[in-house]
């Protein structure tokens, strides 16, 4: 039972630079994003608008005219003047204005261009006026041709009055009488013209021709070029405004004469990348009355929406020997305001393996009828699993500030485990039919749970949320860190190093040696108060420990000498092995070693006393004992140790000859003055410190720790 449980180890070295994926997962939606603003405005985000200084919404209002990849709604902005960002704010200018000659129009610059008007009356800019931003207007020469609108013509039969976008759609692609009369003008003033309906037989049409006059038919594939048989002709039109999934929208074509009905796709005109509106076409009798209405078409998993469609003409087409076109409609919605959804984790940033309830927040002026949510789950050890769409409940959420609408939520919870981030995609659908994604992600961790996850660049290091990493220039190829608090020099530099009886399993041994340092070093009172002075690493390659008094160690590395080349800036070693016999610190290959099994925390103390203190033993008598000056823990006559106790304010009556003349390895005896619960007597056997607690460094002992510490930053 370890607290860092599962620690997931990476081949060394552990300062791999992981790119982390904080790219939003692509969403792959159709284009939808459409350009059917007026020519004074453009279609733009909010956020494109205020970056290109657009700050006016055409027409005053806020005017829904399409959606980016993302969904986010796209609205029409009034496209400022050339002279408006420089003259908008300063003084309004109090230059004369003059009218123009007849043959001139006083237009803004912008205007003008979108006119086709490229000179200026006279050649000169006559200021003619201004608009209400202050935009200067001037005189542009008028063509004769363009003085008055013209008046449309009928096309004759052979022809069809369509707009330029409509005729290219539906393959016709000649003038009628190679003229470009206009023929009449769309709900924007765009021009049509008379365009020669195709007369010869295409593909597809064949089949079309054997079945019953009077039936319609759908036209197979729809954006081929359809021809009008003998005996047929043909109704079609555009849909305008119509923002939803196209899946969505079907037109129904009623033969009002026979009752019959059939259902057509619509299909998407683009406007360079962006879909500029839909198109329908289709086939019918020459002679008939036939109705048309684009209608709602059931989609699974498709926000319903709700409106009308406004006929251009009329939704009833008379046919009397020729083809119909220009049965066009404007979607009108019930609502044009697009809900905002976003992603909130609780908590925001959770810890590894902690719980989080996932809210989707969705807010809109009319209430939200569906939510759902997907989401991929990413482990720290890479794996991933997709949970797909499931639908949420929608409940009333609460406001984060008064005045605000509050959301309505939607909530999941996800309870697995080793989890390095969750990316959510959330989609809602408001009552109108409007349909919004949003996504978040999610990153689990924290600077403290020994895995490297969130966007950390090591363990617990770099990233937005933790210290920066420190590199290891010291380290080497064989050494690898696990805390770092400073330079080699500046610190105290503990190396471990796994005995050969974790038989290769390098995650248990980094188990055992984050159990060691927090249950160890930490539960000690003087290491935990330094443990910035500490650096930390393990050796990856194994050494091979026996039991005291042999001491057995053989190197890792395979020799003594590649041992300490690759050990030069430690200060004590700590091999831990999973057997259990007595340990012991002591000089090997040159170097300050000991051994410790990683659970016995007091003995992995104790050893440290003294290979990191350099303290000795204060039990009798098989160990080996002198007096370690400066600030010693056991002296070798009982007046050094009262002088010194004296000198510390100790009670020279303490001084204690624990190790009598004569016994086991005590020479002319050693006295010591610490109480025997200091963990230099009392080691993992002794239970004066309760079965689980740890023993403390006592006033003679940490007097030494303390010295050695103050060497130490
Ligand atoms: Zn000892």
């Amino acid at each position: 039972m370890y607290p860092w449980g599962g620690y997931c180890l990476r081949a060394r070295p552990v300062y791999i630079l992981v790119g982390v994926l904080l790219a939003v997962i692509g969403l792959s939606f159709a284009t939808m994003a459409q350009s059917q603003c007026p020519s004074t405005c453009s279609c733009l985000l909010p956020g494109d608008a205020k970056a290109k200084g657009y700050t006016s919404l055409c027409g005053g209002k806020q005017t829904l005219c399409g959606y980016d990849k993302s969904r986010n709604p796209m609205y029409c902005y009034q496209k400022p003047s050339p002279t408006a960002t420089t003259k908008a704010t300063t003084t309004p200018t109090t230059l004369p204005v003059t009218s123009c000659p007849s043959a001139c129009s006083c237009l803004l610059p912008a205007d003008a261009k979108a006119k086709g008007l490229t000179s200026l009356c006279g050649g000169k800019e006559i200021l003619c006026g201004y608009d209400q931003y202050q935009n200067r207007k001037y005189c542009y020469q008028v063509p004769a041709t363009a003085t008055a609108t013209p008046a449309p013509v009928l096309c004759p039969s052979s022809c069809s009055c369509m707009d330029a976008a409509g005729a290219k759609q539906a393959g016709y692609t000649t003038y009628c009488g190679n003229s470009q009369a206009i023929c009449g003008y769309d709900q924007y003033q765009s021009p049509k013209y008379c365009f020669v309906i195709p007369t010869a037989t295409t593909q597809g049409i064949g089949a079309v021709s054997t079945r019953t006059p009077g039936t319609l038919v759908t036209p197979a594939p729809p954006t081929l070029p359809v021809a009008a048989a003998p005996g047929r002709c043909t109704i079609s039109g555009n849909i305008y405004r119509f923002f939803h999934d196209p899946h969505t929208l079907r037109i129904r074509v009623t033969n009002l004469d026979s009752g019959t009905d059939s259902m057509q796709d619509v299909t998407p005109v683009y406007s360079g990348d962006l879909v500029s509106h839909y198109s329908y076409l289709v086939l019918a009798g020459c002679n008939g009355n036939y109705r048309i209405e684009p209608v709602y078409e059931p989609y699974p998993g498709a926000c319903r929406w709700t409106g009308t469609f406004a006929p251009a003409r009329s939704s009833d087409v008379h046919l009397s020997g020729t083809s119909e076109t220009g049965w066009d409609f404007t979607y009108v919605p019930e609502d044009s305001r697009v809900p905002d959804v976003s992603v909130v984790p609780n908590p925001a940033t959770p810890e590894m393996d902690q719980d989080v309830r996932i809210n989707i927040e969705a807010v809109d002026d009319s209430s939200i009828v569906f939510m759902a949510a997907r989401y991929e789950m990413i482990f720290v050890d890479g794996t991933r699993r997709s949970v797909d769409w499931q639908e949420l409940a929608v409940t009333p959420g609460i406001a984060y500030r008064p005045g605000d609408t509050p959301p309505q939520t939607g909530h999941f919870t996800i309870t697995d485990d080793r989890l390095a981030r969750i990316e959510v995609t959330a989609r809602v659908c408001d009552s109108g039919g409007n349909e919004r994604w949003g996504s978040g992600t999610v990153m689990f961790g924290s600077c403290s749970d020994r895995v490297q996850n969130r966007d950390e660049l090591g363990i617990d290091c770099g990233g937005a949320y933790c210290p920066a990493c420190r590199e290891c220039a010291w380290c080497g190829e064989d050494i690898v860190p696990l805390l770092l608090n400073g330079n080699p020099d500046d610190k105290i530099d503990v190396v471990f190093i796994p005995d050969t009886s974790y038989g290769g399993n390098r995650d248990t041994f980094i188990d055992d040696v984050w159990d060691a340092i927090e249950n160890g070093y930490y539960a000690n009172d003087a290491i935990s108060g330094n443990r910035n002075k500490f650096n930390f690493y393990y050796l990856d390659d194994e050494a091979d420990v026996t039991a005291y008094p042999a001491c057995g160690f053989t190197p890792p590395l395979g020799s003594c000498e590649a041992f300490q080349d690759a050990t030069t800036f430690a200060d004590s070693l700590a091999v831990l092995h999973t057997d259990n016999f007595r340990d012991w610190s002591s000089t090997k290959c040159g170097r300050r070693v000991f051994s410790s099994e990683p659970t016995s925390y007091r003995t992995f103390v104790h050893e440290s006393g003294h290979s990191v203190f350099g303290l000795k033993d204060e039990y009798c008598c098989d160990s080996h004992y002198s007096q370690n000056n400066p600030n010693p823990n056991i002296w070798q006559n009982e007046t050094a140790c009262r002088n010194d106790a004296l000198t510390e304010g100790w009670d020279p009556d303490d001084c204690d000859n624990f190790c009598p003349s004569g016994s086991g390895n005590c020479g002319a005896g050693f006295w010591d003055i610490d109480p025997n619960i200091c963990i230099m007597t009392c080691s993992q056997s002794c239970d004066r410190c309760g079965a689980a607690g740890m023993c403390q460094y006592e006033q003679a002992c940490l007097r030494r720790v303390n010295w050695v510490f103050s060497q130490f930053s």
